[in-house]
């Protein structure tokens, strides 16, 4: 509950960045975790408000006050306990999760949140700095053998629970390394690599087998699979990307954000690549207005383009909620992240129309913008525009999973694509195919950090039922 009369006492201090001119020129973390005094004082702000809103606000239900309260008293040891018991991996949403927890905060209805996040964060880099995130191996094994498709953190906190009461663990993974978007799709800026191997060497510790270049439905098959497991995980992630349809698509120099992000990361993991997508001196464009657009402004930054765009489709989100009307929930509300602060205009009601372009090479892009009538766009008349664009990215969110490996498999899916299964009740996260299970965004479609690690958990907890009849996971 941190301090009876903290939260008129004290403010909210968010944690300190590095300055922009210094955090543009690498691609380190830029952010500092709060110093134990700064922490206490902010746990201090939790109050006694008698329905911990934020415990449900957040996917993974942590225990929020009770870690609040024991940071407050300084007993960081007993801290990082309560939270390990219910998130596996807090230093990767201690660094990039929104924080729904935070809008839920009673505090948040006439007063700034506490900054939950912020203390998640000092509180796990104090445990792993002080050697206190450790192996937990099984007291014993069960002899069953277990499959996770896709190292994401859906597959991963799955992984760790499961071989953690005993189960023989084999995570598959297409890519190289290990870690799904973690590793290749957000930028080390936002999360270092090295939180990702620390977890891994924990994780081999208790038991789990990686196994990397093993492209399921391709270059193994899912048949295999099924006959040498005794349950399947598929943890996949939803690869498929939004396209853009409009006259100029094929030039060059037109690329979906993923091909420009991930080559980025493995340059900072020390890999050779080829022919890899710049936008130094260049004017970049990036259309859609989310995370993983934001990732390429701040990437386009640390590259040295010359200008960046973001047009977003959808109108201008209103600077402040009506808490009123939205507390407790996630709040639609203009979001500015560290990367637009380093510098990229926004603009939204943005349509783009045509790419255009000179000897096979984007040049530029045509626009209008739109107004939304009733739920409706239409453009407004006189308003297209053309701007210089050598580079255009194309993060407009991503549609379903690759339909392959599913369709190997043969699960049933839902109306957008996704892996059939339910969350709750008997048989819950089990596909059609028995002994197959799916989590994380290959169920739930593209989402959060901090759900796929709901989802593994509580797939874990399913699949330990399936194959012991009982299971002590919680759920
Ligand atoms: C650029 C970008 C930035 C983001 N930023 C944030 C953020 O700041 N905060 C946040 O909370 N969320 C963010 N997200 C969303 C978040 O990364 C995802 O919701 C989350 O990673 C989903 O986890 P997952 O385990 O379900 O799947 P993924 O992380 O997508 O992992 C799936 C893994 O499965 C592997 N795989 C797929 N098919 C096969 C196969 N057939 N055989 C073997 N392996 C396979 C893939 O290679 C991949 O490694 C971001 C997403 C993107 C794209
Ligand atoms: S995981 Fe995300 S929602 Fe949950 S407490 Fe941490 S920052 Fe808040």
């Amino acid at each position: 509950m941190g301090k009876v009369t903290g939260f008129l006492e004290y403010e909210r201090l968010s944690e300190a960045n590095l300055p922009v001119t210094d955090r543009v020129r690498n691609y380190k973390e830029f952010v500092l975790h709060l110093t134990d005094d700064q922490a206490r004082i902010q746990g201090a702000r939790c109050m006694d408000c008698g329905i911990p809103f934020c415990m449900t606000g957040c996917p993974i239900n942590n225990i929020i006050p009770d870690w609040n309260d024991l940071v407050y008293q300084q007993d960081w040891r007993r801290a990082i306990d309560v939270l390990h018991s219910t998130n596996n991996f807090p230093e990767f949403t201690g660094r990039i999760c929104p924080a729904p927890c935070e809008a839920a905060c009673t505090l948040n209805i006439n007063a700034d949140a506490v900054g939950i996040k912020s203390i998640e964060h000092a509180i796990i880099d104090k445990a792993w700095e002080n050697n206190w995130v450790v192996p937990q191996p099984p007291a014993a094994k069960t002899g069953k053998k277990v499959a996770v498709v896709g190292s994401g953190p859906a597959g991963l906190a799955a992984a760790q629970q499961l071989a953690r009461v005993g189960h023989d663990v084999v995570v598959l993974e297409k890519q190289d390394r290990i870690g799904g978007l973690l590793r290749y799709g957000i930028p080390d800026f936002k999360m270092e690599k090295s939180h990702i191997d620390r977890r891994m060497a924990q994780m081999e510790a208790e038991g789990v087998e990686f196994r990397v270049n093993q492209n399921v439905g391709e270059n193994v098959k899912a048949e295999d699979v099924i006959n040498e497991y005794d349950a399947v995980i598929l943890a996949g992630g939803a690869e498929y990307p939004r396209d853009l349809p409009v006259p100029g698509r094929e030039l060059d120099g037109v690329h979906f954000a993923m091909d420009f992000l991930t080559p980025q990361n493995k340059v900072v993991a020390g890999d050779k690549v080829e022919n890899q997508i710049m936008a130094t001196n260049k004017h970049v464009v990036v259309i859609g207005g989310g995370d993983t657009g934001s990732d390429c402004v701040g990437t386009s930054n640390r590259h040295g383009a010359v200008s960046i765009t973001q047009f977003e489709l959808m109108p201008q989100p209103p600077e402040k909620e009506n808490k009123e009307l939205v507390w407790p929930d996630w709040p639609l509300k203009l979001r500015t992240s560290s990367s637009h602060e380093e510098g990229c205009e926004r603009d939204w009601s943005i349509m783009t129309k045509e790419l255009v372009g000179e000897n096979g090479k984007v040049t530029g892009l045509k626009a209008a913008r739109v107004e939304w009538k009733d739920g409706r766009m239409q453009e407004v008349p006189g308003t297209e525009f053309t701007m210089p664009a050598d580079l255009v990215l194309l993060a407009m969110g991503f549609v379903s999973p690759v339909q392959k490996v599913l369709d190997a498999f043969g699960v049933e899916k839902d109306n957008r694509g996704n892996a059939k299964a339910t969350t709750d009740g008997e048989g819950c996260y089990a596909t059609s195919k028995p002994k197959v299970f799916a989590a994380g965004d290959m169920r739930r479609g593209q989402s959060l950090v901090v759900w796929a690690i709901r989802e593994g958990r509580q797939a874990a907890r399913a699949v330990d039922e399936f194959l012991m009849g009982s299971s002590t996971l919680p759920r």
